[in-house]
């Protein structure tokens, strides 16, 4: 056990990190930005924050690990075999495509398709892509949590934000709410994140709605000392009331679902017209 212990904290990744205590509780804390994260066995959780939030100690820790391995290589077998890839290249490929993935929003099965594939394998002919089951369990819990934390500091910081929140159904008619922040940060750059898209069961009353917003806005920031400036919804009688309830300094109906029903009344409209003038229905479609 001590010599898996001593050859996992061997690599050099532990460099930026140390084991702490608390509640009882074992977790591995980073020295640079002090996040505190769960304690694994694998360095391999470690690797991708370093890779994910801490690029200029990334590059400094391939460097290493390339030095290393040029020491480790004598001239022979140097002529002869093709030096690996690192575990922190490795891991930045990974990372680069769950961002991939995640970013331009492709289905998991994406890395596995054969065109894909051939990119990589044109690119970089030592990696091995990971499956998707990997990228499900490992790579993108990692990453969300590291985005996670990274959204909490920098809404812990406001004094007070503004929000969307809107409700919508997908194809299969689940209905969901999304809410998203924005604030204005300190080079006074507009930033937005998506706080939270939750699967709603209940009815979609005032108070109901206004309990999964606070829920939901708990897991970033102290919703009870929060203040909102701004929170946009549409004109649903539901949600001009959660919007009150809110209290914030300003409230905004988007213009979007306006235009969007206004659109929709003048079309059905049209359509009675065009009853009316029995125009067959091939030549005009209104949807
Ligand atoms: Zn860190």
């Amino acid at each position: 056990m001590q010599n898996v212990q001593a050859k996992r904290r061997s690599h050099p990744v532990w460099e930026y990190f140390k084991t702490i205590e608390k509640n009882n509780q074992v977790y591995v804390k980073c020295q640079l930005c002090k996040d505190e994260l769960k304690h694994f066995s694998s360095s391999k959780p470690y690797i991708t924050h370093i890779n994910s939030k801490h690029k200029p100690e990334a590059d400094l820790l391939i460097q290493k690990e390339n030095e290393d391995l040029t020491k480790q290589t004598n001239i022979i077998n140097y002529s002869f075999k093709i030096i690996p890839l690192t575990d922190l290249q490795k891991n930045r490929i990974t990372i680069a495509i769950a961002r991939f993935l995640f970013k331009d929003m492709k289905s998991l099965n994406t890395n596995e398709s054969e065109g894909f594939l051939n990119i990589i394998k044109i690119l970089e002919p030592r990696y091995t892509i990971p499956s998707s089951a990997s990228f499900r369990n490992i790579y993108f819990p990692d990453l969300y949590s590291s985005m996670k934390s990274y959204a909490q500091k920098e809404l812990q910081e406001q004094s007070g934000i503004s929000i969307t929140i809107d409700y919508w159904s997908n194809k299969s008619q689940k209905e969901f709410l999304t809410i998203t922040s924005h604030f204005i940060d300190n080079q006074f750059q507009i930033r937005n994140y998506v706080i939270s898209t939750e699967h709603e069961t209940q009815e979609h009353t005032a108070n109901n709605t206004q309990d999964l917003i606070e829920k939901c806005l708990s897991e970033f920031i102290d919703h009870k000392s929060l203040r909102f400036f701004g929170v946009t919804s549409d004109n649903a009688a539901n949600m001009v009331k959660t919007t009150s309830l809110l209290e914030p300094t300003i409230s905004i109906n988007c213009f979007a679902p306006c235009l969007h029903n206004t659109l929709n009344d003048s079309l059905i409209g049209l359509q009675d017209l065009l009853d009316k003038w029995s125009v067959p229905d091939h030549q005009i479609f209104i949807c």
